[in-house]
């Protein structure tokens, strides 16, 4: 069902079994896993059906320290969150992510890789990819050779279809038909009430963009606003616990992360031979599968390097039939229905053409050969040393419903700068014995790490903020993601994520959020 507290009297109250805020990528999966369990669920989301600037403007952030575009240009504050805009590409982290290891300083998840595997299947077929290897096996599958080495290994992101990327549009459907869940829009989630004594949560307070308030109860609340959002409401939740929710140790806000990012270089058309042979995507099964070079563990270990990925990027030219078609595609997937690939007559045979000449080398050849003019960037990614330092804050100013901005202070460090730039040498010379010489590398990417200490940026993947660990003085959350001390409030975020490891963070936010959903399961006896 859907409510819009728009059109609800302020002040009225509601009470459900599982409360659940942002209808997001994890708060959408534990809203229909619930729902369908028979577990009565609301869903508040803060923003409308479909993008509201007076929403958007609510994800304005002020930076302190270097620049975070992800702030406000990678977070999307509507039904549906971030999953309407992003890329779907999936990749579970490696078991050595969850493990000590000194290049993150020591800090190791509280669960290892085996706790969630058994979910991956599931988040597979929620975004109708197939089940093909993420390792290097994906070569055998498809009767290709390995070209491997022990420094760096092969792996196969996937990447969703995009009808099933905008999880709105599937899991979020799911709610809005069942009986179970009640999703209501136009609900800014503005404050969490503790029980006097602190340990409990009461209610959550809502607000809508009329000044209407209303107040939400439940016997369990799961916080799912994303990792910026759900530091700053911790925060701001200060009546009870006078520093915020869940941070009697000074630790919400702290160890904010992302993925540190440049791209390196980029083809010449020589190279194409090459690159066509050992990095063209493959499409099988409807999904499309990209090469990732990944360094090894053994390297990470014997080099102190932190988890590290290189990957290429293809950018067929603009008014190309081929981009047209692809921006088409994104428009559904963000809830705008327009045929952009016929609008202009012009190009009309171009696309026709081009779509068929992808459909043929899709289905035939199970290959995606990139336009001869197209662009192909070289890309590395590299996971941060988590610092406390670099952290989300609070604000004097307040936004227009009453609640303190936030503040982001993101820092990088020169471990990541010394990572990418020993990593860009080591595929330098990896990608020149595969023969692919010509590559363009940029100005000062080899030379030595000011290179990435200056053009390093994030990714859009937010992390940290409130850890996960075994003990409250050193994290927020335990190994269920229930915020240490406080009974009945769980986090479902990427913010809960200790290490960032070198593939995207979103696929294990999955896994996580229905294992938690399991939980909630048993607690609420279903
Ligand atoms: C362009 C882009 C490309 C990306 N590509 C990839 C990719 O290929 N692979 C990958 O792994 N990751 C990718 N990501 C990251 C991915 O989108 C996020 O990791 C993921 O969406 C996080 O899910 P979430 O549920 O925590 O947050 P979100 O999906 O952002 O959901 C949060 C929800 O909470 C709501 N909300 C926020 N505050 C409140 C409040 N106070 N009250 C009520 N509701 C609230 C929001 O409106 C939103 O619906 C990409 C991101 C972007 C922007």
């Amino acid at each position: 069902m859907q409510n819009d507290l728009e059109a609800v009297a302020s002040g009225t109250e509601f009470q459900s079994e599982v409360c659940i805020a942002g209808a997001g990528v994890a708060g959408l999966i534990l809203a229909q896993r619930l729902s369908a369990a028979g577990i009565a669920v609301h869903v508040l989301e803060a923003g409308g059906e479909s993008p509201e600037p007076r929403s958007q403007e609510l994800y304005q952030g002020e930076m302190r320290g270097r620049m975070h575009t992800g702030t406000t240009g990678g977070r999307f504050r509507t039904f549906g969150g971030s999953s309407t805009q992003w890329a779907g590409q999936l990749l579970p982290y490696p078991e050595e992510n969850f493990q000590k290891r000194e290049a993150v300083g020591g800090i190791c998840w509280p669960i290892s890789g085996k706790d969630i595997a058994d979910y991956y299947p599931a988040i597979l077929n929620i975004m109708g990819a197939d089940d093909l290897p993420y390792t290097e096996q994906f070569l055998e599958k498809v009767g290709a050779r390995s070209f491997s080495t022990e420094e760096i290994r092969l792996r196969f992101s996937k990447w969703s279809p995009f009808s099933r990327r905008n999880l709105g549009n599937t899991l979020g459907k799911e709610c809005l038909a069942s009986k179970h869940a009640t999703v209501f829009l136009h609900a800014n989630v503005t404050s969490i009430n503790l029980h006097p004594d602190g340990n409990r949560v009461e209610s959550l307070s809502v607000k809508n963009y009329q000044g209407g308030e209303f107040v939400f109860k439940a016997s369990t609340f799961v916080i799912c606003c994303g990792t910026i959002e759900t530091s700053r409401l911790l925060l701001a939740s200060n009546r009870v616990q006078k520093a915020g929710v869940g941070n009697a140790h000074d630790q919400v806000g702290r160890f904010f992360h992302d993925h540190v990012t440049a791209c390196v270089g980029h083809f010449q058309r020589e190279d194409r031979t090459a690159f066509d042979r050992y990095f063209a995507p493959y499409y099988l099964q409807n999904t499309l599968h990209t090469v990732r070079m990944e360094a090894s563990s053994q390297l990470q270990e014997s080099a102190n390097m932190l988890g590290v990925m290189g990957g290429f990027y293809i950018y067929e030219p603009e008014d190309s039939g081929f981009a047209i078609l692809r921006q088409t595609l994104k428009n559904f997937q963000r809830g705008k229905f327009s045929f952009d690939a016929f609008s202009d007559p012009r190009k009309i045979p171009s696309t026709l053409y081009e779509a068929g000449k992808s459909a043929f080398e899709l289905k035939i050849r199970r290959r995606r050969f990139p336009a001869a003019n197209a662009q192909i960037d070289l890309r590395i990614d590299s996971e941060q040393r988590p610092r406390p330092d670099s952290r989300i804050l609070l604000s004097d100013q307040m936004d227009v419903l009453g609640m303190p901005k936030v503040v982001v202070d993101w820092k990088i460090s020169a471990d990541e700068a010394s990572t990418l730039h020993r990593y860009a040498l080591l595929l330098h010379s990896f990608l020149n014995s595969l023969g692919l010489t010509a590559m363009k590398w940029a100005p000062g990417s080899l030379e030595s790490p000011e290179f990435w200490m200056m053009s390093g940026h994030d990714v859009y993947h937010p992390m940290g903020g409130t850890r996960m660990g075994d003990t409250p003085e050193k994290s927020v959350v335990n190994a269920n993601l229930q915020v240490h001390g406080i009974a009945n409030l769980y986090l479902a975020s990427c913010s809960t994520f200790p290490t960032g490891g070198s593939s995207n963070p979103t696929f294990t936010l999955m896994a996580l959020s229905l294992r938690l959903a399991d939980r909630l399961q048993h607690e609420q006896g279903r």
